[in-house]
C-alpha cells in the first residue's frame, strides 16, 4: 500500500505558481509518480492518494474519538495574515528584515545569511511574498494534539513492541531522542483551504495538518482498495506492519501517529517494523532538486539505463546503517563487475553449457565431495540471504546473491567444463556434473548474453539472401533466445543510446542549444566510461569463458 500525500501549503502554492487548481496539480503529479513506480517495475497492491472522500471520512472519525477522549486542546496561535490576500501566511510565504543580523531579505523560517532559524512573526518590515502587501500580526486559535498526556501509552506500546518487532537503530534512536525532550503538544490544524476540513464549530475554515493527515492515508488508500479495509488497519491481532521510510520522516510515524490511533481507542494496528534509511548523497554532495544536482525517479529513465540495472544499483548502495552516495563511476563499474561479469556472467555460462554441450538437457551428476562443499556454501549463503530480508537488510541481502555467483564462477572455473567436455569418458561425466550442478545453482533464465562469432556468421549466411525457409545455416544449435527485456553492459549500451538521442535531436531539426547539451553530455559519458574501464582490475580474464 503506497500513495501520494497532496494536502497541504507546498501544494497550494506550487499550483498557484503553476496557475492550476490544486486538484488539477495532484492528478498531474500522481500520475507522475505511479508511471515512475511502474517505469522501475516497482508494484503495489494498490497505489492511491489522499485526497478522496475515504480520507476525509477516516480522519474526521479518529479527530473526534481523540476529541471525545480530551485528547485534544485548544490555544491561540499568533500568526501573520495578509488582509489584500485574505488568507493567513505560512512562513513560506513571508520576507523581511532578519531579527538576528538585518539581512534585509531573510525568510519567514531562517536566514539565507546568518543561518538562524526564525519566527516569521519576529521578522522585521514582513512582507507577503505573494502580493508584497504589509501583513499584520493576528491571534488564531488552533487544536493541539495533547502528546505529553498520551506519553504513558505510548512509552508502554514502544517497550513492547520493541522486543519483538525489527526496528533500524536509526529509528529507535530518533524515537528515544524524542522521548528524552519530553513531548509536547503539536498543532494539528492549519489556515489554509486545500486539506481536510477540520468538522468542529469555530474551526470549519482550517484543515488538519499534513502531519496529522498524511499518515491516515495508509488507512484510506486501503479503503478505497477494499471496504474490508479494517481487516487489516483495525485487527493487531493478526496483523504486522512494516513501515518504510527515510529517517527523517521518524517521528510521525513513531510518536506521532501512533499516539493519533492510540488515543482514539479503536484497536487499530500499529507499527510492528518500522524500517528507516541513512540519506542517498549525489557524488560529492548532496541531492537537490532546486539547484538541479541529481538524478531524480522521472529522469532515471530518460538516461537509456535499464531499470533493473537501477534497481540492481540503488538497493547496492542502499543507505543502511550509514549514509552513502550515488556515482555515476560507481554505477558504471557495479554494473560492469558485479551484474555483467560476476552475476550476469555466471547464469549465462551455466545455461550455455547445457545448451551447447548437452543438446538443452541437464546432464547426470554424480557428486563428489567438491560438489557438496560447493552446495553447502551456497545453502549457507541462501539462508543468510532470507534471514537478511526478513530484517529488511536488502543491501546485505543483495551480498550473498552475489556470493553464491562468485562461489559458482570459481567452481567452474577451476573444473574446466569446457575442457573435460572433449576428454574421455570420465572427463565428460565430470562436465556433465559440473554443468548439472552449476545449471542448478543459477536457477534462473539467462539476464544476458554474449553473441559468439559463429553464431554471427550462421546469422550472416542465413539472411544472405536464397536461403531456404527454416534454414539455419551452419545447423550449430543456437543459444536460448534472450528473455523480453534482456540487460545491457553499460560499456557497450550507454553511449551507442546517448549518441541514439543525439541523432533524433539533430533529425528533428531540434535547437542548437538542445543538441550540443546531448553532445556535451554523450563526450561526457564517453570520458567517464573510459576512466572506469581503466580502473576496473576486478575483471580477471580468467573468469572470461573459454
Ligand atoms: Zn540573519
Ligand atoms: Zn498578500
Amino acid at each position: 500500500v503506497c500513495g501520494t500525500d497532496e494536502y497541504g501549503t507546498a501544494t497550494e502554492t506550487r499550483a498557484l505558481e503553476e496557475g492550476l487548481s490544486p486538484r488539477e496539480l495532484c492528478d498531474r503529479y500522481h500520475a507522475l509518480h505511479a508511471d515512475i513506480y511502474s517505469w522501475f517495475r516497482i508494484s503495489f497492491d494498490t497505489f492511491g492518494r489522499t485526497t478522496t472522500p475515504q480520507q476525509t471520512r477516516i480522519a474526521q472519525d479518529i479527530f473526534q474519538r481523540l476529541l471525545a477522549r480530551g485528547f485534544l486542546l485548544q490555544d491561540t496561535l499568533e500568526q501573520l495574515r495578509c488582509e489584500s490576500c485574505g488568507r493567513y501566511l505560512a512562513d513560506r510565504f513571508v520576507e523581511g528584515t532578519c531579527p538576528f543580523c538585518n539581512y534585509a531579505e531573510a525568510r519567514g523560517d531562517q536566514c539565507d545569511k546568518c543561518g538562524k532559524l526564525i519566527n516569521a512573526v519576529e521578522l522585521k518590515n514582513p512582507q507577503c511574498k505573494l502580493c508584497r502587501g504589509t501583513p499584520v500580526v493576528t491571534p488564531t486559535q488552533h487544536l493541539f494534539l495533547d502528546l505529553p498526556k498520551l506519553e504513558g501509552r505510548l512509552e508502554a506500546w514502544l517497550e513492547r513492541i520493541w522486543a519483538t518487532g525489527d526496528w533500524t537503530p536509526n529509528a529507535r534512536h530518533i524515537t528515544r531522542t524524542w522521548l528524552r525532550d519530553g513531548l509536547k503538544p503539536r498543532c494539528i490544524t492549519r489556515d489554509l483551504t486545500w486539506g481536510t476540513p477540520v468538522p468542529l464549530d469555530g474551526f470549519r475554515d482550517k484543515v488538519f495538518y499534513v502531519w496529522f493527515d498524511a499518515p491516515i492515508g495508509y488507512l484510506s488508500i486501503t479503503a478505497n482498495y477494499t471496504d474490508q479495509w479494517e481487516r487489516w488497519w483495525k485487527n493487531p491481532q493478526q496483523v504486522e506492519l512494516y513501515n518504510f521510510m527515510a529517517k527523517d520522516n521518524v517521528p510521525f510515524h513513531s510518536v506521532v501517529f501512533p499516539c493519533s490511533l492510540l488515543g482514539a481507542e479503536d484497536n487499530y494496528t500499529l507499527v510492528n517494523h518500522l524500517i528507516a534509511t541513512e540519506y542517498l548523497n549525489y557524488e560529492d554532495g548532496k541531492f537537490s532538486k532546486s539547484r538541479g544536482v541529481g538524478v531524480f525517479g522521472d529522469m532515471a529513465k530518460d538516461t537509456g539505463i535499464p531499470a533493473d540495472v537501477w534497481r540492481f544499483y540503488l538497493l547496492y548502495l542502499r543507505p543502511e546503517g550509514q549514509d552513502s552516495a550515488f556515482s555515476w563511476a560507481d554505477l558504471l563499474l557495479k554494473n560492469n563487475s558485479e551484474l555483467l561479469n560476476n552475476l550476469g556472467n555466471f547464469i549465462n555460462r551455466a545455461g550455455m553449457f547445457v545448451c551447447k554441450f548437452f543438446a538443452g538437457v541437464v546432464p547426470d551428476m554424480v557428486l563428489t565431495a567438491e560438489d557438496q562443499r560447493l552446495l553447502a556454501r551456497v545453502t549457507l549463503e541462501m539462508r543468510q540471504y532470507h534471514q537478511l530480508m526478513e530484517k529488511v537488510r536488502i543491501r546485505d541481502a543483495l551480498r550473498c546473491v552475489l556470493s553464491i555467483s562468485r562461489h559458482g564462477n570459481q567452481y567452474i572455473q577451476v573444473n574446466e567444463p569446457w575442457k573435460r567436455i572433449k576428454g574421455d569418458e570420465k572427463d565428460r561425466q565430470r562436465a556433465g556434473t559440473v554443468t548439472g550442478v552449476a545449471v542448478n545453482v543459477a536457477a534462473v533464465s539467462p539476464l544476458f548474453q554474449k553473441l559468439e562469432p559463429e553464431q554471427v556468421e550462421a546469422l550472416r549466411q542465413r539472411f544472405a539472401g536464397g536461403q531456404v525457409a527454416g534454414d539455419t545455416g551452419s545447423g550449430m544449435p543456437l543459444t536460448p533466445s534472450p528473455p523480453p527485456n534482456p540487460h545491457h553492459a553499460l560499456n557497450s549500451f550507454l553511449p551507442p543510446l546517448q549518441g541514439n538521442l543525439v541523432r533524433q535531436l539533430k533529425a528533428a531539426q531540434a535547437e542548437k542549444a538542445q543538441v550540443d547539451a546531448q553532445v556535451a553530455k554523450l563526450l561526457e559519458l564517453k570520458q567517464q566510461l573510459a576512466l572506469a574501464e581503466g580502473r576496473s582490475p576486478e575483471v580477471p580474464k580468467g573468469k572470461r569463458k573459454k
